[in-house]
C-alpha cells in the first residue's frame, strides 16, 4: 500500500478547497449533498471515493475546521445497512437526513438478556397485515431520546434457530407504545436508555432485507460498527487523541517521572500501530469488502488505548486529578474530566473486549469455538457447567 497522500496541486484536493471557499460554514445538508459526510458510499450519497480520496477529503475538510455532522449510529452503522440490504425507496427516504444529521439514529439491539449473545434476543415481532406488532425491552441504547428512527432487531420466527427467525426493521421512535428512559451514568449524563416497546407498528415497508434474514444484516452493522468506532480520538472516534497529551505534556516542559515516560512512549507506540491498521481496514471498507478480522483487533487496541489515554491524563494531573474538574498537568479539564469517566465504557459497548477476542481467536487464529457455539449454551449457563 502506498501511504503517500497526493500533494497541493492534486486535482481532488483542489477541488475540496475550492468547495470549502465557496461554502466556508457549510451546513450538514450541503455536505451531505457534496458527498463529502460519506465520500466512500457510492453516488448520490457519495463519492466512491477510494481511500487515498477519502484521506484527502477528511484532511482538507480537518484543515478548514469543518465538521461532519454528528449522527454516529446513522452514519456509522443504519446507512451502511441500508445501503446494502435496503430498497430503494428506503435509501431515498433515509439516507439524506441521516447523512445530513437532520434524522439522528439509534441503535435498538441489546437487550436484559441480550447482549454479548445478542442472538438471544426476546424481542417479537409478529406480522399483522401490512405492520408488525413489535413487544420486548431494548436496554443501553445511546441517544434514543434525541433519535427520529432506530436500528431494531427482533425476532419473528422464535420457532427457528437462535441466530435464525430475526428481522431487521427501521422503527420510527416517535411511534405510539414505545417509551424511553434514560440511565444516568457515572459520567453524569444520560447518553444510553431503556426503551420498552409495546404493541408498537412498525410498517411492513419499514423491513430492511428479508423477514427472518436480519441476523446477517445485524452482523453488517456490528461489522461497520468495528469500524466506525474506533477511529480518531480516544472516546469511539470523540474527544482528544494520544497527540494531544503529547502536545500538553510538552507545552509543560516534558516530564522527568520514568513511569511516566515509559508511558507516553507506549502511547505513541500505541497510536501509530492504529494508524497503520486503520489505513487497512478503510482500505477494505472502501472497497466494498466485508470488514475482516482486521476491525476486532482494531477495536480491541483502540478501546484499551483510549482507556490509557484516559488514564495517563487523569495520572498527568497529579493529587489534584482526585478532583473531577482538573485536566493533566493540573489544567484545564476540557473533555479530559468527562472522557475518564466516560472510558471503562469503552471495552464494553460495541461489543466486549473479552469477547472481541473470543472472535481473534476463532476467525483469526483458528481456535476452537466459543463453548457456546459448540453446545448451544449461553455463556452464563457454560461457566455453571450447563444449562
Ligand atoms: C456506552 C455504551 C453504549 C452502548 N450503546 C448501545 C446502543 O446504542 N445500542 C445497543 O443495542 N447496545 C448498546 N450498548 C450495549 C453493548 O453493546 C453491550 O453492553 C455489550 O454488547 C455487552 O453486553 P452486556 O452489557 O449484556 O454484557 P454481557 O454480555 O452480559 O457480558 C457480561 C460480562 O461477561 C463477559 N462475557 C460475555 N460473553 C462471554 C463469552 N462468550 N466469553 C467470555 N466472556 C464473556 C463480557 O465480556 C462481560 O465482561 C452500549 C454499551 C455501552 C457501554
Amino acid at each position: 500500500m502506498d501511504f503517500d497522500l497526493p500533494g497541493e496541486d492534486h486535482p481532488y484536493r483542489k477541488a475540496v478547497r475550492e468547495w470549502l471557499e465557496a461554502h466556508p460554514e457549510p451546513s450538514g445538508r450541503e455536505l451531505a449533498e457534496a458527498g463529502y459526510v460519506a465520500p466512500h458510499w457510492p453516488t448520490p450519497w457519495g463519492l466512491d471515493a477510494d481511500p487515498i480520496q477519502q484521506l484527502v477529503f477528511d484532511a482538507e475538510l480537518q484543515r478548514s475546521g469543518v465538521s461532519r455532522p454528528m449522527n454516529p449510529i446513522g452514519i456509522g452503522w443504519a446507512g451502511p445497512t441500508i445501503l446494502h440490504a435496503g430498497t430503494p425507496e428506503q435509501k431515498d427516504r433515509y439516507l439524506m437526513p441521516l447523512l445530513a444529521g437532520e434524522e439522528v439514529w439509534c441503535q435498538l439491539f441489546s437487550e436484559p438478556q441480550a447482549g454479548s449473545d445478542l442472538a438471544n434476543l426476546g424481542t417479537r415481532a409478529v406480522r399483522d397485515g401490512d405492520e408488525y406488532v413489535v413487544n420486548g425491552q431494548k436496554i443501553w441504547t445511546s441517544l434514543a431520546q434525541f433519535s427520529t428512527y432506530g436500528i431494531l432487531i427482533a425476532r419473528t420466527d422464535p420457532d427457528q434457530p437462535k441466530h435464525q427467525g430475526v428481522s431487521y426493521f427501521i422503527c420510527p421512535m416517535d411511534a405510539p407504545g414505545i417509551e424511553i428512559r434514560p440511565i444516568i451514568e457515572m459520567t453524569g449524563v444520560p447518553t444510553f436508555n431503556e426503551v420498552f416497546l409495546t404493541d408498537v407498528r412498525i410498517p411492513a415497508e419499514n423491513l430492511v432485507g428479508e423477514e427472518n434474514r436480519g441476523w446477517s444484516l445485524a452482523k453488517v452493522t456490528l461489522g461497520n460498527e468495528r469500524v466506525s468506532l474506533s477511529s480518531g480520538g480516544a472516546l469511539w472516534g470523540m474527544g482528544p487523541t494520544a497527540e494531544d497529551l503529547l502536545d500538553i505534556v510538552r507545552a509543560h516542559g516534558g516530564t522527568r517521572d520514568a513511569r511516566l515516560r515509559q508511558r507516553l512512549a507506549r502511547l505513541h507506540i500505541e497510536s501509530q500501530l492504529l494508524r497503520l491498521i486503520r489505513l487497512r481496514t478503510v482500505t477494505a471498507a472502501i472497497k466494498g469488502e466485508p470488514p475482516g478480522s482486521e476491525a476486532s483487533i482494531r477495536k480491541v487496541m483502540a478501546d484499551e488505548h483510549g482507556q490509557h489515554i484516559m488514564e495517563l491524563g487523569k495520572d498527568l494531573a497529579g493529587t489534584a486529578g482526585l478532583c473531577n474538574n482538573v485536566g493533566p498537568f493540573g489544567g484545564d479539564p476540557g473533555s479530559w474530566a468527562h472522557g475518564f469517566l466516560f472510558s471503562p465504557a469503552l471495552t464494553i459497548g460495541g461489543g466486549t473486549g473479552v469477547v472481541q477476542r473470543n472472535i481473534i481467536g476463532e476467525r483469526v487464529l483458528g481456535l476452537p469455538h466459543d463453548v457456546d457455539v459448540e453446545q448451544g449454551l449461553s455463556w452464563a449457563e457454560a461457566r455453571r457447567g450447563g444449562a
